[in-house]
């Protein structure tokens, strides 16, 4: 089998597989063809790649390979070119992308999103969103701490002292985890909240504060996910975060319910009640952002505030980004690959099961079934 590696498009500095993790492919017994210059953003060049065994090609010869790897899916006129059979395994974000699920249907392309990948503990090799997020948490606060006009830590100085920045955590999944990890080891005092009751004990392990609001609806069946909150709920809460929110330097907003908009929690008159100087970043921009004034890719002042709407951190970080990303491909990659490099899917699995989005016309993945259709 012949295995394409995809160069990400313009804006995206990681690729899907870093030269050490090709060569783990390779072992496989599959055959790794590369598009040149796939991974020069993520400091891996043609030559490294053709070092472990793989060759270079151009972009067409990449996209007739029995399966395609990459980050983001090829273009939608490169998609409409794709044969019957042929299988892609990227992230396409399937619950809100009914349109691409369409044509995979339609084309009868096997397709597999990273997205997808049950968060249980035997997929946790293979969980790209839990490595990204913890990409994401991480640059979150430094990115928070170099726009800060303030320092993090406390300092006692012949200058006198200062005190620490105060950060608030917006949702406390890996991200959030990772963000208050980060922020405390800079000197921050910490606080989160989140949804999820199971949350709470976790945010104390890393020494932060949680902030409760009592009522929350949390729902076993959602897979460890957080739903939709009621009204009732949502004005407890919005009260709560303007509380706190008012006495943060730095809010880093990560909260997210798969396939839908983000919820909003931090309003535009929170935003006005904060100090001048402070800091809001936001994860969660690309899907409308958790706070009202958010601009996606865009960094804004609004009322004296800096809002940093970024949800692709992972891509600047290209180099560690992309190689957890290849190590999760590849221990995905195991499970369809048999002993002779064939393809071989095991309906079985529940990893493959629910990661496969379309097979042979059909729609494999229960998630994507229920809430799409
Ligand atoms: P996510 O990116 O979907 O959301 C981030 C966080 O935002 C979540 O903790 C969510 O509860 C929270 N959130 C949503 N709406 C909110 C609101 N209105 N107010 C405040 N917070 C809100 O989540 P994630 O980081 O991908 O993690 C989701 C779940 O999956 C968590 O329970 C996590 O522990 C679990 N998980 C399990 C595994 C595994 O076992 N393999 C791996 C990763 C994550």
């Amino acid at each position: 089998m012949t295995i394409g590696l995809l160069k990400e498009p313009e804006g995206e500095n990681r690729v899907a597989l870093l030269p050490e993790s090709a060569k783990a492919l390779i072992q496989l017994q599959v055959q790794i063809i590369v598009e040149s210059r796939a991974g020069e953003k993520a400091y891996a060049s043609d030559k490294d790649y053709e070092a472990i065994g793989a060759s270079i090609h151009s972009r067409a010869e990449v996209l007739q390979a029995d399966l395609i790897l990459g980050i983001h899916p090829p273009t939608e006129e490169e998609q409409l070119a794709l044969k019957d059979g042929q299988v892609l395994v990227c992230l396409f974000q399937p619950l809100s992308n009914k349109k691409l699920v369409e044509r995979f249907l339609d084309k009868k392309i096997t397709s597999f999103s990273m997205d997808n990948v049950p968060r249980t503990t035997r997929a946790q090799a293979m969980d790209v969103l839990s490595s990204m997020a913890t990409v994401a948490g991480y640059k979150a606060v430094l990115m928070a701490a170099s726009h800060s006009p303030r320092f993090f830590p406390m300092f006692m100085t012949a200058a006198g002292s200062i005190i620490p920045s105060k950060v608030l955590i917006l949702g406390a999944g890996v991200a959030g985890l990772q963000a208050i990890a980060s922020a405390r080891r800079l000197g921050a005092v910490v606080e989160a909240f989140d949804v999820r009751a199971a949350a709470e004990e976790e945010v104390k392990s890393l020494g932060a504060k949680f902030v409760k609001v009592e009522g929350a609806k949390d729902e076993a069946s959602a897979g460890g996910y957080a739903v939709e909150q009621s009204e009732e709920y949502k004005a407890k809460q919005q009260a709560l975060i303007q509380e706190h929110a008012r006495k943060s330097n730095i809010i880093i907003c990560t909260a997210q319910i798969p396939g839908r908009k983000a919820p909003v929690l931090i309003t535009s008159e929170t935003v006005e009640a904060m100090a001048p100087g402070s800091i809001i970043v936001d994860l969660a921009a690309s899907t409308g952002g958790n706070c009202e004034l958010t601009e996606n890719n865009q960094i804004i002042e609004k009322h004296g505030v800096t809002i940093i709407g970024d949800s692709n951190l992972p891509g600047t970080m290209p180099t560690d980004a992309s190689k957890m990303y290849g190590k999760n491909m590849v221990n995905f990659l195991k499970l369809i690959i048999g002993k002779e490099g064939e393809l071989m899917l095991n309906w079985e699995d529940d990893i493959v099961q629910n990661t496969c989005v379309t097979h042979q016309g059909e729609i494999r993945s229960e998630r994507v079934k229920n809430i799409l259709y």
